[in-house]
């Protein structure tokens, strides 16, 4: 496309007729982050809010938008976000939280916008309101991190790997097996999916303990590869001699398959083409789980910032061919466990965690944010006595006894240094055990009068993503 500023740089000219695509731009927004950051609750509240607006004091666009409804989306193949189950199953009767991300889907919201200031009086004056397509673009953070797999060799790829996970308790089983394993010997099936098999459920075990690097990213979320040659094979220790026909021999090509057939085709089809990113980060679950988990979480937050600095990747500038991601915003989700009071220590935590990865963005050019937010309050703020304390929690509906419950999840430090670095991986735990025991429902939606919005910062979040493109 070739429009300027405020009017939008990508028009869809393979999907809409010429002067259609000349009037109506598109922003493409890509929504990520690991398994359970808060993908999928993100996107069904944004869309809710967009639809029906008003909840969002702090969006300035919101007052011009004159309509928002959905549309079918313009790329045929790709499976459709199903917004209507999501808010279906958090605005039911007994509200639940959805089905989480498994692979890439995507939903078109179009929106009426009223143009803005004294040019766009003119122009709104002549053509009236016109229409911007967002098309929201899901996809799990796992599969941007297999970036880093495309400069490896399988043979690079396993030692790193092995040599990462060799002391991870999650990882025993797997190792004990790898090691037993001669890769020189001649391929027999079953053990190949002997070690994938291990090798994948060690990646889940990992996950699951708040590892955050766990590669390759479709042995987590497979779809409808799951069982294919290409998501069979696991590192290995390189053997004396690798012989043609043999285990180690055929683990090679199935790598170098993933990175053709999977890698390749999922950043060249879908990343290349997405306008701003939201990047999606659990902070308080790694916090809760550990230094380790948090440390991991800031070294897999540089690899994936490593994906929107094109000059660094050889493939993506090519893929890229100028286009570029020009802002990316980082957001700590479910802020509503704490107290509104620990919000600011929370972004700066998340800021802290970012500070290498977004010095990477902002050499790219890409404009980044960090905030806390909640895309669903589940929890209610209060002040409560505790032992002559007085202490700020936050209650809510708890999911598996529907009983009421309080949480104080913890003090965060006010010197984000206390969590991040070096000094501190020894230690345990921050957050109070309460913290995971806590699992609130979501919150029936009563809106009465003087409540809050149903969320916290979603309206800034759209600001920064969106507020200039509807001008
Ligand atoms: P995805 O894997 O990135 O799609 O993650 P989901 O959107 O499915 O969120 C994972 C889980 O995080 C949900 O099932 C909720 O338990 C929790 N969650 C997500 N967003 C919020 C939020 O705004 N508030 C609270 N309290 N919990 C949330």
């Amino acid at each position: 496309g070739g429009l300027t500023g405020g009017i939008g740089r990508r028009v869809d000219a393979a999907v809409a007729g010429v002067s259609e695509a000349l009037f109506e731009p598109v922003i493409r927004l890509g929504v990520t982050g690991l398994s359970r950051a808060g993908k999928t609750v993100f996107i069904t509240s944004l869309v809710a809010n967009l639809l029906d607006r008003g909840r969002m004091p702090q969006f300035s666009a919101a007052g011009r938008i004159e309509a928002a409804f959905l549309q079918p989306q313009p790329d045929d193949t790709l499976p459709r976000f199903d917004y209507e189950a999501h808010l279906g199953a958090l605005t039911g009767a007994t509200p639940h939280w959805p089905a989480s991300t498994r692979a890439i889907s995507e939903l078109r919201l179009s929106l009426r916008v009223q143009p803005s200031g004294f040019l766009g009086g003119l122009i709104g004056g002549l053509t009236g309101p016109r229409t911007v397509h967002l098309d929201i673009i899901d996809y799990p953070g796992e599969w941007l991190l297999d970036l880093s797999l495309l400069g490896k060799t399988y043979a690079e790829w396993s030692e790193l790997t092995l040599e990462r996970i060799a002391h991870r308790t999650q990882a025993a089983e797997f190792m004990a097996i790898a090691r037993a394993e001669d890769g020189g010997l001649r391929l027999e099936e079953p053990r190949a999916q002997v070690l994938a098999v291990a090798f994948t459920a060690y990646l889940q075990a990992a996950r699951g303990a708040g590892w955050s690097d766990c590669t390759p990213g479709r042995f987590l979320l497979p779809g409808d590869l799951a069982g294919s040659p290409v998501l069979t094979f696991a590192p290995l220790p390189k053997p004396g001699s690798v012989p043609r026909g043999s285990l180690y021999r055929e683990m090679d090509r199935r790598f170098a398959a993933y990175k053709s057939l999977v890698i390749k085709p999922f950043f060249r089809d879908h990343f290349a083409r997405i306008d701003r990113q939201v990047v999606l980060m659990d902070v308080l679950g790694a916090i809760h789980a550990g230094p380790m988990a948090l440390e991991d979480m800031r070294r897999t937050m540089a690899e994936i910032l490593g994906a929107f600095r094109p000059g660094q990747n050889g493939f993506i500038s090519s893929i890229l061919m100028g286009r570029r991601v020009d802002k990316i915003l980082f957001a700590a989700t479910k802020a509503d466990h704490l107290h509104h009071s620990q919000h600011p220590k929370l972004t700066a935590i998340t800021q802290a965690l970012l500070r290498e990865a977004r010095d990477r963005a902002a050499f790219a050019g890409a404009e980044t944010q960090a905030m806390s937010l909640a895309a669903l309050r589940a929890t209610v703020e209060e002040v409560r006595e505790h032992g002559g304390e007085t202490l700020d929690v936050v209650r809510g509906t708890l999911l598996d006894t529907g009983k009421q419950a309080a949480m104080f999840a913890g003090l965060l430090p006010d010197d984000p240094n206390h969590l991040i670095g070096p000094a501190r991986k020894g230690e345990a735990a921050w957050l109070d055990s309460d913290y995971t025991v806590m699992n609130f429902a979501p919150a029936r939606l009563t809106l009465r009068p003087g409540d809050g919005p149903p969320h916290i910062r979603l309206d800034r979040a759209a600001e920064f993503l969106l507020a200039d493109r509807l001008g």
